[in-house]
C-alpha cells in the first residue's frame, strides 16, 4: 500500500513540477519520507531519517522536506513541533495535494500539514499512471471500518470507500495499453468492495474481477488483501470461473485461539477461518496461501499461542508475515493489561517462525518438474544473463534469459531450489 502510494506521489511531482525520482539524497530538492505506524518500530524510524537529511537542508536552504503516510496522519502538528525544519506533512488522502502543499510553503515561509480525510477526491486529481513494467497495482478501495482493536489503520486512513468501477477499468485500461499484464488490486480490505456503477447500482469485487477477466489484454489478477469475514462464496467461486485469477490467497489470520480472535474483534472463529479454506481449495487446489500473525497480543496464553501453531500446521501456509504485537496509542487494546513478559513473547514469535519458515521450504519441493507461466520483472542484478519471473503462486524463479522478456510472460519449467530461490529454465518453442 505504501509502495503504491510513493510511486503515486513521484507522479504527481513528475506531471505537475516536472521532477524526476533520484536515488541520491544530495541531488534531491525534495525529500519525501512516507511513513507506516501499523506498528511502534516503524514510527519512531521516521524521527532518526529526518534527523539524517537535516544537515543536507543546511547546504541547500531550497531543499524541502516531508512526512507523508499513516506517522503524518496520526502525528500532524507534532512532527513539526519536535522536527521544525519539516516542510510538509501530509497523509494518504492528502498526497494528491502535495504541489499545493509545496508552493504555499514556499509563499509562506511556513511549513504546511494537510491530514484531512477529503473522501475519494485524490483519485480525481492523480495524474495517469506511467509505467515500462508488465505488472502494475490499481487502488480500488481506500481504508478500512473493522476497527480491529489493535489496530491503527482506521483512524489513520479513515473508513472503508471504494471508487466507482468505471473508475477503476479505465484505470486498467490504460495500464493494460502500456503493455502491462499483470493487475493486483489493491487496497485495505479488497473483498469489503463496493463500486458504483454508473446506473447507481453498486458491484462487488467478484463482479469486478471477472469483468477484468474478460478484457483481453489482462493476462493475471491478483488482489491484496483481503479479510476473512468477507471471504464470500461468490468471491471463492471466482477461482473455479476465471482461470485468470492466480492461484493465490493473503488471508491474515491473525491468531489460532478463538479467545484471542474475539478480543482482536476480528469477527470470526478458527473453525470459520478453517472452512473458507476448505472452500478455496475446493475450488482451486492448487491454491497457495499466506497470511499475517501477530504474535504476543494482551492475555495471550501459552495455550492460545498452541493453538496458533496447531492452526499453522493444519493448514499449512506459504511464505507467511508474522509481527510481535505492538501497543498502538489510541486503540482498545492498548488499555488492555498485558501482563505476558517480552521474553516470552520473543521465544513465542520465534517457534511461530521457525514453524512458518519450515512449511515456506515445502512449496518448492512439490513445484520441481513443473512448468509455471512466469511474468518476468527483472534482469539479476547480479548475472545480466539472468532474469527473475513471478509465477501465478506469486514464488519468485530465477533463470537464463534477456533483457528484452522483461514484463512479458514466459514459460519456465522449474529445475531447482537453493534456500528459498527456485531456478529454472525457459521453455523453447513458446508461441
Ligand atoms: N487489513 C489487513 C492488514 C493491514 S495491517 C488485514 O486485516 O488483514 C498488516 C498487518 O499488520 C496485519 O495483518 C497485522 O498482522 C499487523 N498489525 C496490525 N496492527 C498491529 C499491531 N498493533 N501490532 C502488531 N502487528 C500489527
Ligand atoms: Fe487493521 Fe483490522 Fe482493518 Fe486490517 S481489518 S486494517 S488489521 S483494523
Amino acid at each position: 500500500m505504501n509502495e503504491y502510494d510513493s510511486d503515486k506521489m513521484a507522479d504527481v511531482l513528475r506531471a505537475r513540477e516536472g521532477m524526476e525520482q533520484t536515488d541520491n539524497p544530495e541531488d534531491a530538492d525534495v525529500i519525501l519520507f512516507n511513513t507506516c505506524s501499523v506498528r511502534e518500530k516503524a514510527q519512531e524510524k521516521v524521527f532518526s531519517d529526518l534527523g539524517r537529511v537535516r544537515p543536507l537542508k543546511q547546504a541547500k536552504p531550497g531543499l524541502l522536506i516531508g512526512v507523508a503516510g499513516c506517522v503524518a496522519s496520526q502525528e500532524g502538528e507534532a512532527i513539526v513541533k519536535r522536527a521544525p525544519y519539516v516542510d510538509m506533512v501530509f497523509g494518504p488522502q492528502t498526497l494528491h495535494r502535495l504541489p499545493q502543499l509545496m508552493a504555499a510553503r514556499r509563499a509562506s515561509g511556513r511549513p504546511q500539514v494537510d491530514i484531512s480525510f477529503p473522501e475519494i477526491e485524490k483519485f480525481d486529481h492523480l495524474p495517469q499512471a506511467r509505467t515500462t513494467a508488465g505488472s502494475a497495482f490499481v487502488s480500488i478501495m481506500e481504508g478500512c471500518s473493522k476497527y480491529c482493536s489493535y489496530c491503527v489503520v482506521p483512524y489513520t486512513r479513515g473508513e472503508e470507500i471504494s471508487r466507482p468501477f468505471a473508475d477503476v477499468l479505465r484505470d486498467v485500461q490504460i495500464l493494460t495499453a502500456q503493455g502491462v499484464g499483470e493487475i493486483t488490486l489493491l487496497g485495505q480490505n479488497v473483498n469489503a468492495y463496493c463500486g458504483v456503477m454508473e446506473d447507481g447500482e453498486t458491484v462487488d469485487l467478484a463482479f469486478l474481477l471477472q469483468a477484468l477477466a474478460a478484457l483481453d489484454d489482462v493476462q493475471r489478477l491478483r488482489f491484496t488483501t483481503s479479510h476473512p469475514r468477507e471471504m464470500t462464496q461468490r468471491l471463492i467461486d471466482v477461482y473455479v470461473s476465471t482461470p485468470k485469477l492466480a492461484s493465490q490467497l493473503h488471508l491474515p489470520v491473525q491468531s489460532g485461539s478463538d479467545r484471542i480472535l474475539a478480543a482482536m474483534k476480528r469477527g470470526y472463529t478458527t473453525l470459520e477461518y478453517k472452512s473458507i479454506i476448505r472452500k478455496l481449495r475446493a475450488a482451486r487446489p492448487d491454491i497457495v496461501l499466506s497470511s499475517d500473525f501477530i504474535v504476543g497480543f494482551p492475555g495471550e496464553t501459552e495455550r492460545d499461542f498452541e493453538a496458533t501453531l496447531k492452526l499453522v500446521e493444519d493448514i499449512e501456509f506459504d511464505a507467511s508475515f508474522s509481527f510481535l504485537y505492538s501497543s498502538r496509542p489510541g486503540t482498545p487494546a492498548a488499555e488492555m493489561q498485558d501482563e505476558v513478559q517480552h521474553e516470552v513473547k520473543a521465544e513465542r514469535l520465534q517457534r511461530l517462525q521457525d514453524l512458518l519458515a519450515a512449511q515456506a521450504q515445502e512449496l518448492p519441493k512439490k513445484l520441481i518438474g513443473t512448468t509455471q507461466r512466469v511474468l518476468v520483472e527483472s534482469v539479476s542484478r547480479k548475472d545480466a544473463q539472468e532474469v527473475a519471473g513471478r509465477m501465478d503462486n506469486n514464488r519468485i524463479v530465477n533463470f537464463v534469459g534477456s533483457p528484452g522478456m522483461v514484463g512479458r510472460f514466459v514459460d519456465v519449467k522449474i529445475t531447482g531450489v537453493w534456500a528459498y530461490t527456485l531456478r529454472g529454465e525457459l521453455v523453447l518453442n513458446q508461441d
